[in-house]
């Protein structure tokens, strides 16, 4: 038996989309609240009924969440562009040594706008 678990975090930061179309409100200096959900999937141990405990995925991603709150994401190496695809990547490339069956890294940037990334096939 498979199954996917997913944790969540939340972070508070500003940024700005130097690449979006001239005019475009995305290319000014402003902030989100974050949510990311990061999602592993492996089979249930038959004995402890568990796949992985959350709290393994809540460590990896603590240094994560550390260096991305309250700070200005463009100024991080590798974010320069911060978009939420960009910043999908750049979450899955650190947390991916960590975490060997990661499956799914998400961005959501507001309630109503989330992107996916399941790395490189
Ligand atoms: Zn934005």
């Amino acid at each position: 038996m498979n199954v996917r678990l997913t944790h969540a975090f939340t972070f508070e930061a500003a940024h700005r989309l130097p690449h979006a179309p001239e005019g475009h409100k995305c290319r000014r200096l402003h902030g989100h609240s974050f949510r990311v959900l990061v999602t592993v999937e492996g089979p249930v141990d038959p004995t402890t009924g568990w796949f992985l405990d959350y709290g393994v995925i809540r460590d990896a991603a603590d240094p994560v969440r550390s260096r991305l709150d309250h700070h200005y994401l463009n100024e991080i190496e590798g974010l320069e562009n911060a978009t939420s695809e960009v910043l999908c990547a750049w979450i899955w490339e650190r947390l991916k040594p960590l975490l060997p069956s990661l499956a799914c890294v998400a961005v959501e940037e507001t309630c109503t706008a989330r992107c996916e990334y399941g790395g490189e096939a």
